[in-house]
């Protein structure tokens, strides 16, 4: 399954590269590269100062530290609460594939073959066949699936793992793309193709949910083009997700694999006439990727800002002073919130200060910030800081595990419309190419024109804009038209643009 079918962009920053360029940079003690100036640097900045992953001694592989891997496992959850209502299982595959297995469907293996990890020693010896690091699992588990399913009574197969998967990227990015990133691989085995086809359309719907729901981050859904789609795929369909540079980000996946794959691997069975017929496959995935488009859909000047639903700790209680009646009463709150489902932390370090604790929690984009000092108590209001958008509220102490659950659901929905805004405010319409090339050349974003399928029209756009084909929306309606590049019928709006 395709992590990517990317465009490589020049402007990525190599990993290493990066590290080498920050030891001789000064930054400023907490501060980051302001976002608007460049957002490539802030990206970076952002990720390594406010704790979420880091660069390893191993040239292209990250450290997830735990504010990234937290994120990480409530997207984890809410996706494995949506699995069990599709009745998708867990389960787990080797880390290793014979490279014979790797080699039977030939389209797959010729979509990965130049970033594949190779292993050809083990214990002292060279090995007999060499084993591949999985890039993603269809070979080794369609082996298993061909020795699993006899009759239509074997099927479906519904399975997923959440592991890891390696493939050997020249240039590396925090999170978008690296040598070895985390997702989840589901693959299903059916017996009819219309059961196959809508395993693939309720697995995007869900993935669009993740992205909406819990990353606050709206989607276009879509099929992709075939010089776009997974090697190996009859159709891919893909979730689109537009960051504030106007490039976009292919947010997960979801194959129809139709019998490719279980031709090659004799997935066969008995249908009820007692036909043979082979089974119909779908692939879907969820990758750490979505890390990336949450850090650069929400971020902003100070830091990361992260949805209530997803954030590791959603508010932050930072007593001003150190006497005993501050520290009770901040406890009670905490256990208080801590009891009506609120992540909550009390900052009680006394080496640091409170300008510097305001700083770092911003940093980490704490939803919601509370202080309580000496005159807090004798007012019996506290000023409570939001994090997404600068403001500041007072809410009355007594009431805050009340108020506090109402407000992150709040925020959660207005970090929503801000950032369907901002997709809304880089979305346009092309009628000709010569409009088509000056957004491009402008804002970049995504642009929806007329073309006519033809590979040909969609190599010369890409050779010529850097704009690729992201998808066919799935509710796209028919037109009659031309190609906004050569001008022969055409009936579909496609939208385009540059891909991370
Ligand atoms: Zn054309």
């Amino acid at each position: 399954m395709d992590q990517t079918t990317q465009t490589k962009q020049t402007t990525q920053v190599n990993a290493q590269d990066k590290t080498q360029m920050q030891s001789t940079k000064t930054f400023e003690k907490r501060g980051v590269t302001k976002k608007s100036e460049n957002m490539s640097d802030w990206y970076v900045d952002v990720i390594v100062k406010s704790g979420m992953a880091d660069y390893s001694p191993v040239k292209g592989c990250i450290v997830y530290r735990p504010l990234s891997y937290g994120i990480w496992e409530t997207v984890r959850n809410e996706m494995d609460k949506k699995f069990r209502k599709m009745g998708i299982e867990n389960c787990y595959f080797p880390l290793f594939i014979p490279e014979s297995l790797l080699k039977k469907e030939q389209h797959h293996v010729e979509g990965f073959s130049p970033e594949l990890a190779v292993v050809t020693i083990g214990g002292g010896e060279e090995l007999s066949e060499k084993l591949i690091v999985r890039p993603t699992s269809e070979t080794i588990m369609y082996a298993m699936y061909a020795k699993w399913v006899h009759s239509h009574r074997d099927l479906p197969i519904l399975l997923n793992q959440w592991n890891n998967v390696v493939r050997w990227e020249k240039r590396t990015y925090f999170f978008l793309r690296g040598m070895e990133f985390l997702w989840q691989e589901a693959h299903t085995a059916h017996a009819t193709h219309t059961e196959a086809w809508q395993q693939v359309l309720t697995a995007l719907d869900s993935y669009a949910e993740i992205y909406q729901d819990v990353l606050a981050i709206p989607v276009t859904k879509g099929r992709k083009s075939e010089a776009e789609k997974f090697a190996g795929a009859d159709v891919t369909t893909a979730v689109e997700v537009m960051m504030p540079d106007g490039k976009a980000l292919q947010g997960a996946t979801s194959h129809d694999l139709g019998q490719n794959f279980s031709k090659a691997f004799k997935i066969s069975f008995q249908n009820e006439k007692s036909e043979m017929e082979f089974a119909w496959q779908t692939s879907f995935g969820l990758s750490t990727r979505a890390l990336g488009a949450l850090v650069m859909v929400h971020g902003d000047d100070q830091g990361l800002v992260l949805p209530p639903m997803v954030a590791p700790t959603q508010v932050v209680i930072v007593p001003i002073g150190d006497d005993d009646q501050l520290h009770e009463i901040t406890d009670t709150k905490r256990l208080a919130l801590e009891k009506v489902g609120v992540r909550v932390k009390v900052d009680a370090r006394k080496e640091y200060s409170l300008g510097f604790k305001r700083n770092e929690w911003e940093l980490k984009g704490t939803p919601i910030r509370i202080e309580i000092g000496k005159k807090e108590l004798e007012t019996g209001s506290v000023t409570v800081a939001i994090r997404h958008s600068g403001e500041k509220i007072q809410q009355d102490i007594a009431s805050l595990e009340e108020a506090l659950p109402k407000l992150l659901e709040k925020i959660q929905r207005d970090m929503l419309e801000k950032a369907k805004t901002m997709q809304k405010s880089l979305t346009s319409t092309a009628q000709t190419y010569a409009q088509f090339k000056e957004i491009m050349a402008a804002k970049r974003g995504f642009i929806h024109a007329l073309w006519c399928e033809d590979p040909g029209c969609e190599a010369k756009i890409k050779e010529e804009t850097k704009a690729t084909t992201r998808c066919l929306p799935l509710d796209a309606k028919e037109e009659v038209g031309v190609c906004v590049y050569c001008g022969k019928p055409a009936k579909h709006r496609w939208v385009f643009a540059q891909a991370y």
